[in-house]
C-alpha cells in the first residue's frame, strides 16, 4: 500500500535524458509530503520545478505558435478534496501551475486568456517573457515541416502533420499526501504546430487530468485525439471500478493508434502506473507500508 509520494512525467515521446529534471522535481515534491504537507503543494511544486527547467514543453521551456512569437500555456490542478483551477491559454506568466492553484481560490474554476492573464497580474505573478531555446527550437522545426509541404502549412490539420515524430514535453504529477488525498498538477506549453488560441487536453478535466478518492491521473500526448476519448476520465472510471492501475492505463492507451503519440501516469493506494507508446522521462517516489 502507497502511504504517500508522488509521481511524474516529462510529456509522451520526452527523451530518456529528460530524467533528471523529473527526478529533481519529484525530489522536492516529495519532501513537502515528507514534510506532511498537502498533496496539492506537492503536486503543484513538482509541476513548478519542471516549468522552470526550460527543457520541458511548459512555463519556460513553452513552444512558440504558428505566428513564430506567441507563447500560450495551459495548466491545471485538482484534488480529490474538491480543489480544483485551471488557466487556459494564458500568456506572460512564468508559472502557469501557480495561477491554476490561485484560481481554486476564486468561486469559478477555469479562467482563460487575457482574463487569465490580468487575474495573475492582480494575483501578484510579475510579467514574463522568457523564451528559451526549446520555443524557438520547436517553432523551427514546425517551419521546416511545413515548408516542406505547403498544404499541411495552410490547412494545420493533424492528419499527415507527422505529429507522431514530434515529441511533446508537456509536464505532470500526481501525489498522494498523509491525510490520503490525491492531487494531479499538469502544465502545457500545447503541442507542434498549434495556432494562436489553440487548447489542448492537458487543462480540460477528465481529459488531461482527473483526481478523485481512488487515485488521480495525469495524461500527455496529442491534445486533439485525447480530448476525443476523454481519456484521464476513461482511465479513472475504470480504477474506480476496481480494475488495476496498470490494466486500466494500458486500456487508455489503447484507445489510440500507433501513429498518436499517448502517455498516461496513475497513482492509487495500490500501487502506480506509467504508461505510453512512446518513450516517457518518468519518475516516481512513494513510501509504501
Ligand atoms: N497534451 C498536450 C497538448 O496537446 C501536449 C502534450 O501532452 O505534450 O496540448
Amino acid at each position: 500500500m502507497v502511504q504517500f509520494g508522488v509521481i511524474a512525467h516529462g510529456g509522451a515521446g520526452s527523451s530518456e535524458e529528460l530524467t533528471d529534471g523529473v527526478k529533481m522535481a519529484v525530489e522536492t515534491g516529495f519532501k513537502i509530503l515528507e514534510s506532511g504537507k498537502d498533496a496539492i503543494d506537492a503536486a503543484m511544486e513538482t509541476v513548478r520545478v519542471l516549468e522552470d527547467d526550460g527543457r520541458y514543453n511548459a512555463g519556460s521551456g513553452s513552444l512558440f505558435r504558428m505566428d513564430g512569437k506567441t507563447i500560450e500555456m495551459d495548466a491545471a490542478i485538482m484534488t480529490s478534496a474538491g480543489s480544483l483551477g485551471a488557466v487556459l491559454a494564458i500568456r506572460n506568466v512564468k508559472n502557469p501551475v501557480l495561477v491554476a492553484r490561485a484560481v481554486c481560490e476564486t468561486p469559478h474554476v477555469v479562467l482563460a486568456g487575457p482574463g487569465a492573464g490580468a487575474f495573475a497580474r492582480r494575483g501578484g505573478f510579475r510579467s514574463f517573457h522568457g523564451t528559451s531555446r526549446k520555443s524557438r527550437g520547436g517553432f523551427l522545426k514546425t517551419k521546416e515541416m511545413a515548408e516542406e509541404d505547403r498544404q499541411e502549412r495552410t490547412n494545420p490539420g493533424w492528419k499527415g502533420m507527422g505529429a507522431g515524430k514530434l515529441s511533446t514535453d508537456t509536464v505532470g504529477a500526481v501525489a498522494l499526501d498523509m491525510k490520503g488525498v490525491f492531487a494531479v498538477a499538469v502544465s502545457t506549453g500545447g503541442f507542434s504546430p498549434m495556432m494562436v488560441g489553440r487548447v489542448g487536453d492537458t487543462p480540460l478535466i477528465g481529459c488531461g487530468f482527473y483526481a478523485g478518492t481512488f487515485g488521480g491521473v495525469a495524461v500527455t500526448g496529442l491534445g486533439e485525439e485525447i480530448i476525443r476519448r476523454m481519456l484521464a476520465g476513461h482511465v479513472y472510471s475504470r480504477i474506480e471500478t476496481g480494475m488495476d492501475v496498470e490494466a486500466a492505463c494500458t486500456n487508455g492507451i489503447h484507445l489510440f493508434p500507433d501513429d498518436v503519440p499517448v502517455g498516461i501516469i496513475a497513482l492509487t493506494r495500490q500501487g502506480f502506473s506509467v504508461c505510453s507508446n512512446r518513450g516517457m522521462a518518468h519518475y516516481e517516489l512513494l513510501k509504501e507500508v
